[in-house]
């Protein structure tokens, strides 16, 4: 057996050097904590970087993906048609605008929404196609468009993972959808906790700015600067979902990251790739020619080989794993209030007994990769 190493290493760590480290600081000391300048700044820096109109700074990608539901006027009555393989939130949020989740199935491939699981699920009553980008893998989005351009339905795009996806060279988020991010303490970039919604209409972009803070006017956080006016307007009864200045200043350096962070990413997934490929009972999901993987996951499916023993043996080794996602259609809260039942989504529960994530992010090196992959090759005694 190899040498097991002394540090635990974790699945997923964040990436912050100095100057995430200086400019928090320096916002500590002016005295702006809230939404204000950095969170401008942020969001100025955030929509040139994918070249949109609007990018609007959230404390969630939950808050983003429950704005953009209600900015496109979905509500009781409706159907949204989402996969089952995701976090919590993709669903929770259908839920909070009182709408329905449908669940749709996944391609055994990509892990992302099937085009043809969608089309099986539509009713009269849906509204809404909710994609989730599985991992970074963008989703098929010209074939889900033309599904919603033929039922007259909106897209809302959970690109918690798909930063620095691309699909058909067009960046995750230039679809002309409204698109969710997270900055949540795992995801390619990183402010703790945070959001970002992104548009080009300027409808979804005005309901977004007035409703994360209250329905009151975009600027009214302005109102104790020396520019400012203590007068504000409650023109809907709206969210406190505002980003703030702390979390804008480590988005504002984690943005200028972004390439040199996808890079080691895509390294280390070549690396996996290449290593692993050899194993049989490891089964690879590897990117197609024509999209960009963000490799905000790396996952791999156990083939006759039980995923949760894979998980124990790699512990044994201090290697941290997780398993995304425990499908929701198979949670209490979905069994018991929409009737979700084991059995409705073959292939989400074959590749959810199946999968398991493996340790990925910029700050691992080189050789905790090469570390995991010999663990590996010892489970199997390769
Ligand atoms: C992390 C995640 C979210 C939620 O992001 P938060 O910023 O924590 O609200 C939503 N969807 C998916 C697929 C995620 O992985």
């Amino acid at each position: 057996m190899n040498k097991i190493r002394d540090q635990f290493l974790p699945y997923s760590l964040p990436s912050l050097g100095k100057e995430e480290i200086q400019e928090v600081v320096e916002t500590l000391q002016s005295g702006w904590l809230t939404m204000g300048p950095k969170t401008e700044r942020f969001e100025k820096e955030f929509s040139q970087h994918l070249g949109v109109r609007f990018a609007v700074g959230l404390n969630s990608c939950t808050a983003a993906l429950h704005l953009a539901l209600l900015a496109h006027g979905i509500k009781e009555g409706d159907e949204v048609i989402l996969p089952s393989f995701t976090f919590a939130a993709t669903a929770n949020v259908v839920v909070h605008a009182g709408a329905k989740p449908v669940f749709a199935d996944i391609d055994p491939v990509s892990l992302n929404l099937d085009p043809q699981q969608v089309k099986r699920k539509l009713t009269p009553k849906t509204k809404a196609v909710l994609p989730v980008h599985y991992g970074g893998w963008p989703v098929a989005l010209e074939e889900i468009q033309e599904i919603a351009d033929q039922n007259g339905l909106v897209i809302i795009e959970d690109a918690a993972h798909a930063l620095g996806s691309e699909y058909h060279g067009k960046k995750v988020g230039t679809f002309g959808n409204t698109t969710c991010f997270s900055f949540y303490a795992t995801k390619n970039i990183s402010t703790g906790e945070g959001g970002m919604l992104t548009t080009d209409d300027d409808r979804v972009a005005d309901f977004a700015f007035k409703n994360r803070l209250h329905g009151i006017s975009r600027d009214a956080w302005k109102r104790y600067t020396a520019e400012g006016s203590w007068y504000y307007q409650v023109e809907d009864a709206g969210w406190k979902y505002n980003m703030n200045d702390i979390q804008a200043s480590l988005g504002i350096h984690q943005l200028q990251k972004l390439p040199l962070f996808l890079k080691k990413r895509n390294e280390y997934a070549k690396l996996y790739e290449e290593n692993l490929k050899g194993i049989k009972q490891v089964k690879i999901s590897s990117p197609f020619s024509d999209v960009r993987h963000a490799y905000q996951l790396y996952s791999v499916l156990l083939d006759e080989f039980s995923r949760d023993d894979f998980i124990k043996l790699l512990a044994t080794r201090k290697i941290g794993t997780s398993v995304h996602f425990i499908p929701l259609h198979l949670q209490s809260y979905y069994r018991k209030n929409f009737g979700c039942a084991k059995g409705d989504l073959p292939v989400t529960e074959n590749v959810f007994e199946r999968i398991v994530s493996l340790p990925l992010y910029p700050s691992m090196t080189r050789d905790d990769v090469l570390y995991v992959i010999d663990s590996i090759r010892e489970i199997f005694g390769r």
